[in-house]
């Protein structure tokens, strides 16, 4: 019987020894992991921040319109699709609008409001999304600012990514908006292309343009975070030198 409960106390106590060493194990790893996410470097420079997406127009308000599509249904899906890419990244991401029908048909634009909304969400950055429309002989993404550094060098970062996906030679341009002058934050508008264009439209339209359009303005994005284009008051991590190996 004493036997017995010996060899019960010894059974026991190996399985306590066996988890105690498991923790620690674990524990390491977590440390080790926890090294990753340091918020200085550069692969999470969206961590914690809030990213506000504005698909332009909405409800009873189409924007313009080409032979088939109206501008507010290819904001919308670009801007689903950023959103996605920016969720990864590890941003919070939010919306001025996210579903068809979420602003009602009936209702109108109202801009006044929603640059209200904006400049309420205490986001990093916002980032405005419209189709262009001109003749039909126009075609290629064009990203505008309305003024600062900041909301240049946002502007300037995306349009370099599209410029090298689509070959455009369209550059950064200042514009008058009124969404991007009185938001209170890093603004940029991302004209996708020409929907007054047919052969534009059609690729606006396509749900792969669409995705691959989404990336570049995400990796616009990161290389503007990653120069350290933010306002000081944003970014106020040093750069990271503890990463760099003494001689
Ligand atoms: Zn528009």
């Amino acid at each position: 019987m004493r036997h017995e409960l010996r060899m019960r106390v010894i059974k026991w106590s190996r399985f306590i020894i066996l988890i105690v060493v498991l923790e620690i194990v674990m524990g390491m790893h977590a440390s080790t992991a926890k090294a990753y996410v340091d918020p200085d470097m550069p692969g999470n420079l969206l961590r914690g921040r809030t990213i506000i997406l504005d698909p332009g127009h909405g409800g009873k308000d189409p924007g313009a319109k080409g032979l088939i599509a109206q501008e507010d249904q290819i904001n919308l899906a670009v801007a689903l699709d950023l959103r996605q890419w920016l969720k990864a990244g590890g941003a919070h991401v939010k919306m001025t609008w996210e579903r068809p029908g979420q602003i009602p048909s009936s209702k109108k634009y109202r801009v006044r409001q929603r640059v209200n909304w904006i400049n309420q969400t205490g986001g990093t950055v916002l980032i405005d999304i419209h189709c262009n429309s001109a003749g039909p002989q126009w075609r290629g993404p064009q990203t505008f600012y309305w003024q600062g550094k900041d909301s240049y060098y946002l502007a300037h970062d995306i349009q370099k990514e599209l410029q090298y996906f689509t070959h455009t030679k369209r550059s950064v341009a200042r514009i008058d908006q009124y969404v991007l002058r009185y938001v209170h934050m890093p603004a940029a508008n991302v004209e996708l292309g020409f929907i007054s264009n047919p052969q534009e439209e059609k690729l606006l339209l396509s749900s792969q343009y669409q995705r691959e359009l989404s990336w570049y303005i995400f990796l616009g994005i990161e290389q503007w975070l990653l120069k350290g284009r933010l306002p000081v008051h944003v970014l106020q991590s040093p750069p990271p030198g503890h990463l760099l190996i003494p001689n």
